[in-house]
């Protein structure tokens, strides 16, 4: 589903991704989990074509990425981060609806689309549709931006600290929720965070990240027996 092969991302001298190779299965739910700093969200951002990368190969698909314009690319992958991305000018219908417009859905179809994506996570369409981002708490803000994530039914899902600004309890009500929908609709999943307590929880693989490197990648069962 993402083949990464020997990728490397420089900023200037400094190696934030360094020489790396990964392949992530389809409907997998993999956790990248590593220190701040080590290069996590930069490899999403190579994944989705945010950045560009300095070598190797990339395969969304068994698609070359390069062949893809980036845009193009953005409307078949979902992105969630952790200050939501909400666009603060739009109401919650039209923030979850980004996507759907881009492509060009009937304004019927969309509409139908946001009241199930706004009851898939837990909030009462009639209630939240019309707010404005400034009106909602954090983990509804949070809600919102996984609701518009997978609006357009996105087969890849790039995670990065999606829950991070949310209340413990909320947290763990969405985890629960949030991977739960994941295995329903068989997404694949590349979800960023540095807290191993979530990493153990929702991984069906983590990948541990050192200095743009991995370190290690297994199950979290093997993780926890061979740390
Ligand atoms: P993580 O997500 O693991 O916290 P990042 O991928 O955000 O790490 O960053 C990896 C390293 O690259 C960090 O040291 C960060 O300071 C650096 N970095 C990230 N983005 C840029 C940028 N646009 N310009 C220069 N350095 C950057
Ligand atoms: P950044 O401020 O990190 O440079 P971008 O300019 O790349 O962000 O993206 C603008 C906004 O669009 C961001 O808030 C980001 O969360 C959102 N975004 C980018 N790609 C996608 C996507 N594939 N699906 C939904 N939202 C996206």
């Amino acid at each position: 589903m993402i083949k990464i092969n020997n990728v490397t991302k420089k900023y200037g001298d400094f190696t934030a991704v360094d020489k790396l190779s990964l392949t992530v299965n389809k409907a997998e739910f993999l956790v990248i989990l590593g220190p701040s700093g080590c290069g996590k969200s930069t490899l999403l951002r190579l994944i989705n074509k945010m950045i560009d990368r300095n070598g190797g190969e990339i395969q969304v698909n068994g698609e070359d990425i390069d062949t893809v314009k980036g845009e193009e690319l953005r409307k078949k992958i979902g992105y969630v981060i952790q200050s939501t991305g909400l666009f603060p000018h739009m109401d919650v219908k039209k923030n979850i609806a980004t996507v759907p417009n881009l492509l060009n859905w009937e304004e019927k179809k969309i509409s139908k689309r946001v009241d199930e994506m706004l009851t898939l996570v837990g909030l009462q369409p009639e209630k939240y549709k019309d707010k404005k981002p400034s009106e909602l708490s954090g983990g509804e803000a949070q809600r919102i931006g996984v609701a518009r994530a997978i609006a357009s039914d996105p087969d890849i899902l790039l995670m990065d600290e999606p829950f991070g600004a949310v209340d413990p309890i909320n947290r763990l009500r969405l985890q629960k929720e949030f991977r739960k929908i994941q295995r329903e609709l068989k997404k694949t999943v590349v979800f960023v965070t540095h807290d191993i307590d979530e990493a153990l929880l929702l991984a069906d693989r983590i990948c541990v990240m050192n200095k743009g490197e991995i370190v290690q990648l297994d199950t979290p069962e093997n993780i926890v027996l061979h740390p």
